[in-house]
C-alpha cells in the first residue's frame, strides 16, 4: 500500500490568476489530482502539471445531491492511493470556503492536511475601487459574514451587526440584498448608509456600483450586477472616488428605506 500524501487546501483568489501565491503555484506543480471548486479562475489550472488529473467538484460537476460528502471521500480515496492532491478553492479556503469541514474530514481518515492561503473576495474585490475595509478614520474592524443562510438559526444576527459600528463584508448576499438592508434597517441602521457591490472581482466583467442601504434593490435590479458578488456596508465606503462621484450627483438625496421587503425578514 502507498503513503498518503499529506492533502493540500489551495486558496486560488478571487478571480485573476495572478493574484495566486508562490506556495499555491508551488503546490499546483506538485499535485497530481487536482480537485477544483467552480469558481476558480481556469487560467489558474495552467500551473497544473499536464499529467494531472482535474476533477470538477463544484455544482456544475455532477454531485448535487451530496457534495460536499462526495468531495470527502474522494480526498481521502486519492491521497490513500498515493496521489498528490490539492483542493483548489475559489478566494481563501477558511473563508466561506468549507475548508474546516474538509481538515475535519481529511484529519479523521488519518490524512495530513497543509492550507495555503488565498486572497479572499470580501478584502481583495473592495480593495478593486479604493475600498480599505477597515480604514480607521471610518471603522474599528471588519465582519465577513454570510448572506446565504436564510434561515432563523444560520442567518447572522443582523440586528447586532447594524449597531456594532464594524464595516459589514457580506457574501453570497446578492439575492437576499433587499431583506438583509431592511433588517439592518429597523435595527437601526441608518437609510443613508453607504454600500458598496463588487461583482466578479478581478475578472474581466468586473462591475461594481456605490449607493445607500435604502437603494441597495433598486441598484441590483441593473442586470450588469450579477454574482459572485460582495456587499460592503459602512462608512468606509466614503473612502472609495465612486462614493464622491455618487455624491456630486446629488443621487443619495431623500434616503427613504422601501418596506417591501418586511414580509420576508
Ligand atoms: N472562499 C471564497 C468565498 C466563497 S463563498 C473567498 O474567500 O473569497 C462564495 C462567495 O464569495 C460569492 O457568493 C461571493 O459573495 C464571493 N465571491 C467569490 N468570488 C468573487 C468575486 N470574484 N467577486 C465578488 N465576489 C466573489
Amino acid at each position: 500500500m502507498k503513503t498518503a500524501h499529506a492533502v493540500t487546501l489551495v486558496g486560488a483568489g478571487p478571480g485573476d490568476p495572478e493574484l495566486l501565491t508562490l506556495k499555491a503555484v508551488k503546490a499546483l506543480r506538485r499535485a497530481t489530482v487536482a480537485l477544483v471548486d467552480d469558481l476558480v479562475h481556469p487560467g489558474v489550472l495552467r500551473y497544473l502539471r499536464k499529467s494531472a488529473r482535474i476533477v470538477h467538484v463544484g455544482k456544475r460537476g455532477g454531485c448535487v445531491s451530496t457534495p460536499q460528502a462526495f468531495i470527502h471521500k474522494l480526498m481521502v480515496a486519492e491521497a490513500k492511493r498515493g496521489e498528490r492532491v490539492v483542493r483548489l478553492k475559489g478566494g481563501d479556503p477558511f473563508v466561506f470556503g468549507r475548508g474546516g469541514e474538509e481538515c475535519d474530514a481529511l484529519r479523521e481518515a488519518g490524512i495530513e492536511v497543509e492550507v495555503v492561503s488565498g486572497l479572499t473576495a470580501g478584502i481583495a474585490g473592495p480593495a478593486t475601487m479604493g475600498l480599505p475595509v477597515t480604514d480607521r478614520r471610518y471603522s474599528r474592524g471588519v465582519a465577513l459574514v454570510t448572506g446565504h443562510a436564510g434561515s432563523a438559526e444560520g442567518d447572522p444576527d443582523w440586528a447586532a451587526l447594524a449597531r456594532c459600528g464594524l464595516t459589514l463584508v457580506i457574501y453570497m448576499g446578492v439575492s437576499r440584498a433587499a431583506v438583509i438592508a431592511l433588517a439592518l434597517h429597523q435595527a437601526g441602521m441608518a437609510a443613508h448608509t453607504p454600500v458598496a457591490v463588487i461583482c466578479r472581482a478581478h475578472l474581466p466583467l468586473q462591475r461594481q456600483a456605490v449607493c445607500t442601504l435604502a437603494k441597495v434593490a433598486d441598484t441590483l435590479m441593473d442586470g450588469d450586477l450579477g454574482s459572485p458578488a460582495v456587499l460592503v456596508v459602512g462608512d468606509v465606503v466614503q473612502a472609495t472616488p465612486f462614493w464622491r462621484e455618487l455624491i456630486a450627483d446629488n443621487a443619495a438625496s431623500s434616503a427613504a428605506m422601501p418596506q417591501r421587503a418586511a414580509a420576508a425578514v
